[in-house]
C-alpha cells in the first residue's frame, strides 16, 4: 500500500498493525513524516530500508550480498517506524518518539550512517521545514525524529542526540 512515491505503509508499521488497519495505519504516523521522508529520499537518491517484515527473502539476500548489509531472514525488522504499545516491553524505551509516530530508523543502502548524518546536517535548512528536529548519533543506523523542541517554532539547530 503506497504511502509516498518511494515508501509503502508496510515499511513504517509492524505486520500486526498493518494487518489490523491496512492503509489506515497512517493514522499512527505524524503527518509531517510523509513529506520529510520523501524529501530525504529524493535528496539522498539512495534506497532507504526501514522495516523489513514485508521484504522477500530474496530481496534481503540481495541487499546482503550486493551491499554488505546484515538483514536477518528471522526475525525481521518491524519496529523502525511506529511502535505500538503492545511492544513496550519487547524493545525500545517506553516513551520513545517511535511510540508517538514521530521517529524513523533507516539504512541508506550503500552509504554509512555517518555519511547520511553528514548529508542531513548539511541540508538541515530544508529538512527542518518539514519538522525534523533530532537525529541520533553513535549508532550504525539513522534515527530521525520530529519531537517538539521548546523555543522557536522552527528549530534553528538540529539536535544531535546520544543515549
Ligand atoms: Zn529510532
Amino acid at each position: 500500500m503506497n504511502y509516498t512515491d518511494h515508501f509503502e505503509i508496510e515499511e513504517l508499521v509492524s505486520k500486526e498493525i498493518y494487518n489490523a488497519y491496512g492503509e489506515k495505519a497512517c493514522w499512527f504516523l505524524d503527518g509531517r513524516l510523509r513529506i520529510l521522508l520523501e524529501t530525504m529520499r529524493n535528496r539522498l537518491k539512495i534506497e532507504m530500508v526501514i522495516n523489513t517484515w514485508n521484504y522477500t527473502s530474496e530481496q534481503l539476500a540481495t541487499l546482503n550480498s550486493k551491499y554488505g548489509m546484515h538483514y536477518a531472514d528471522t526475525p525481521r525488522l518491524s519496529a523502525r517506524g511506529f511502535r505500538e504499545p503492545a511492544t513496550a516491553n519487547a524493545y525500545g524505551v517506553a516513551l520513545s518518539q517511535h511510540r508517538f509516530g514521530r521517529a524513523i530508523d533507516f539504512d541508506a543502502i550503500g552509504i554509512t550512517a555517518d555519511e547520511v548524518r553528514e548529508r542531513i546536517i548539511k541540508d538541515f535548512s530544508i529538512y527542518r521545514i518539514y519538522g525534523l528536529t533530532v537525529i541520533e548519533t553513535g549508532i550504525d543506523w539513522v534515527h530521525i525524529d520530529l519531537r517538539y523542541t521548546p523555543g522557536d517554532s522552527l528549530p534553528t539547530n538540529l539536535i544531535l542526540f546520544t543515549k
